[in-house]
């Protein structure tokens, strides 16, 4: 399946532009009316992390003229192993800022517009109005049902990428069509079930390999060449170097781009997805102590038990001094209740305090009645206590 041009071409380009974009102009299929249809394209992306920073990079380059970032984060020691378009001295900066810089280095005919708010139910249609298609390069369920729910009622495309270790997805949702990302994921996981990069990891090149491709499609879409990844899913893997493709087909039955809408205007994203279970909620809600608390605690001598529930290889990168490694996994199970003591209080803890809540909710259900997790985790932990230790 091709597709119609998504963007009329500009009235010319100049020949300073010409010079630049020269091993575009003598491709065929680009030419000078595809690379004035780039310059006319406007690009919002959607984060301007990993799979932002090449994707924002390779459209810089490309010559999209009007490249958007949404984006409030700072720049923090940790993204520079995959966040290439942040560089060591951006460390403490504004992330939108830092990304604008890069862009402009790279390529100072693009005009930058920044968006330095988290994207919402309140804000995302009209920051999506002013563009031909949005990138995603979010990490989180949230945002990817926000993103596709506004780009359906706007009937703008949605090039959509995912990273997690060693695996990336990528395809283009677009209601108009194809599928929309709710036709392939009707539901978010539940709570607590899949984990994000900043608990399970990324490999760094893999955001390069998955956000090219994702500019590969915002440029053929702009540009009308090719066959987009309409209803097609890429999977990646980069440990094989193999990939594979799996057919989206529409659900008529969507809840947000089916013949009977029941999602006619942006909902409460954060409650649709949760961050936690209802029962972690729940057993949090009176059982968190401050990484404070557990520095009192252990200050004054009091007997209790300190069980991180991480992995062991994230417990070989920092721990809490005296904290037994027993992975979430074996909680769950029920396999590690029995070597639990009954006689003493048992703290719970995680990276920032997800994982222990899940915990929590398990041993809770198992009678250890005064078992608390601690919020925030050993990151918090080693912000605020033992700030010579590493973060991850
Ligand atoms: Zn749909």
């Amino acid at each position: 399946m091709s597709l119609p041009p998504l963007v009329e071409p500009a009235s010319e380009l100049t020949v300073d532009e010409v010079r630049r974009y020269s091993r575009h102009l003598i491709i065929p299929d680009v030419g000078m009316a595809g690379q004035r249809r780039l310059k006319n394209a406007k690009v919002l992306c959607v984060g301007a992390g990993g799979l932002g920073s090449p994707a924002l990079m390779y459209l810089a380059a490309a010559g999209v003229g009007t490249l958007g970032i949404v984006e409030f984060d700072v720049v923090d020691e940790s993204n520079l192993q995959r966040q290439i378009i942040h560089g060591q001295s951006d460390v403490g900066r504004s992330k939108a800022e830092s990304a604008r810089d890069s862009v402009k280095e790279i390529n100072p005919f693009v005009d930058v517009v920044l968006h330095e708010v988290a994207l919402d139910s309140s804000n995302a249609l009209d920051i999506f109005a002013g563009y031909d298609l949005i990138v995603d390069g979010t990490d989180n369920f949230a945002t990817r049902y926000l993103v596709n729910d506004a780009c359906v009622l706007l009937g703008k495309p949605y090039v959509w990428g995912s990273i997690y270790r060693f695996d990336g997805q990528a395809s283009v949702f677009w209601a108009e069509h194809g599928p929309c990302y709710r036709c392939l994921y009707p539901e978010p996981p539940p709570p607590g079930m899949v984990p994000s990069c900043a608990e399970g990891g990324v490999l760094g090149v893999l955001c390069a390999s998955v956000g090219s491709i994702q500019v590969n499609e915002a440029i053929k879409l702009l540009t009308g060449v090719g066959e987009p990844l309409v209803g097609r899913l890429m999977i990646y893997d980069a440990l094989e170097t193999s990939y594979r493709e799996l057919r989206v087909r529409k659900d008529p039955e969507c809840a947000v781009c089916g013949k009977n809408p029941t999602v006619t205007e942006l909902i409460d994203y954060e409650a649709f997805c949760g961050t936690v279970s209802a029962e972690a909620l729940d057993a949090a809600r009176d059982s968190t102590i401050t990484v404070r608390q557990l520095a009192d605690m252990m200050d004054r001598g009091d007997d209790f038990l300190l069980v991180d529930v991480r992995e062991p290889h994230e417990y070989e990168i920092v721990s809490i001094p005296g904290s037994v490694l027993i992975p979430k996994g074996e909680i769950v199970s029920g396999a590690a209740l029995a070597t639990l003591p009954q006689d003493r209080p048992i703290v719970l803890h995680c990276k920032t305090g997800a994982r222990s809540a899940e915990c929590l909710a398990v041993l809770k259900g198992a009678g250890f009645a005064d078992a608390v997790h601690v919020g925030g985790g050993v990151v918090a932990w080693v912000n605020q206590i033992e700030p010579d230790k590493p973060n991850y």
